[in-house]
């Protein structure tokens, strides 16, 4: 380690700022209430445009992709993504920004939608545990087992003795990947009620987005306030030492990303995969003509 702290291993890849106990930003400490209303989805920190996280956020690309590499080699332990938000809250543009030159071999994207009817003949978890990352993978949950304590709470798709219970569970089936190798890490995109409106009305008016626009968006925006809710008992419930959840403000897209792409390279780097050994004196071999 030298002295600035930053560090850089054998290999060449950087894991300079390893995370401290207090590290990151936007991080819901286990066991305090999660408060919507006190972060502002606006923040920025320093940074005041697009241009100023540029080289910053392909600098934490390049982290990302340099440590998924070893994750990969190692195959020993994983990563789980959960990436929750409103609607328009910007999952698939965080996906696509920030894994963008990450090996798709490495990575798995799964997104949830309303359960089929094999899914739902199951126990809730079943089909998230069926996605959830091998040894060595990082897995993406575009929406996740969340879902099963937000809208299905919101609109009462199962009793609330059902939904109080499922925060207990989901606790554990976190616990159980991290124990096992695979580290969870969960993002909500936190946007404001009026950057949603702007959302949703761009997507009306531009036909190219207008594919991403349903109906239904309309009649769940009128779910606001219980949708706050839900999410805020999730956050408070399920962040934990094993599975902490990130508020990230989410208003600005750039913002966003450089703050999701950052914490998931600190994430690795407290991971710390290591290439595995190459047989002994290899570096003498020549290969014969
Ligand atoms: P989208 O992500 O826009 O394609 O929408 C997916 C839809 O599936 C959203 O309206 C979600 O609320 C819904 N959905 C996802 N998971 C569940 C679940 N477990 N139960 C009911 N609806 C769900
Ligand atoms: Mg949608």
């Amino acid at each position: 380690m030298s002295d600035n702290g930053h560090e850089k291993a054998s290999n060449g890849v950087a894991v300079e700022d390893v995370p401290g106990r207090d590290y990151p930003l936007y991080r819901v400490e286990p066991g305090e209430r999660a408060s919507l209303g006190t972060i502002d989805p606006d923040e920025t920190e320093h940074y005041r445009k697009k241009k100023d996280v540029a080289r910053e956020l392909e600098r934490q690309r390049r982290r990302i992709q340099g440590l998924q590499a070893r994750l990969y080699a190692e195959n020993e332990r994983g990563l789980l993504i959960v990436l929750q938000a409103m609607d328009t809250g910007g999952k698939d543009g965080t996906i696509k920004h920030v894994f963008s030159g990450v090996n798709p071999q490495g990575c798995r994207v799964s997104s949830f939608k309303k359960p089929s009817a094999e899914e739902t003949n199951h126990d809730f978890l079943w089909r998230y545990h069926k996605s959830a990352p091998a040894r060595g993978r990082i897995g993406i949950f575009n929406r996740s087992h969340y879902e099963d304590v937000l809208v299905v709470r919101v609109k009462g798709l199962v009793p609330e003795e059902v939904w109080r219970e499922r925060y207990r569970q989901i606790n554990d089936f976190e616990r159980n990947l991290s124990n096992d190798g695979i580290t969870v890490l969960k993002f909500f995109l936190h946007i404001s009620r009026d950057e949603q409106k702007r959302r949703l009305q761009s997507r009306l008016d531009n036909p190219d987005k207008r594919w991403k626009f349903s109906s239904a968006d309309i009649k769940e925006r009128a779910f606001w306030d219980d949708y706050q809710a839900a999410f805020e008992d999730a956050l408070t419930n399920c962040s934990t030492q094993h599975a902490p959840w990130y508020v990230v403000p989410a208003n600005k897209k750039w913002y966003r990303n450089l703050v999701v792409a950052r914490t998931i390279a600190d994430t690795l780097a407290t991971i710390d995969p290591q290439f595995p050994p190459a047989e002994e004196g290899l570096e003498r071999v020549k290969i014969p003509d």
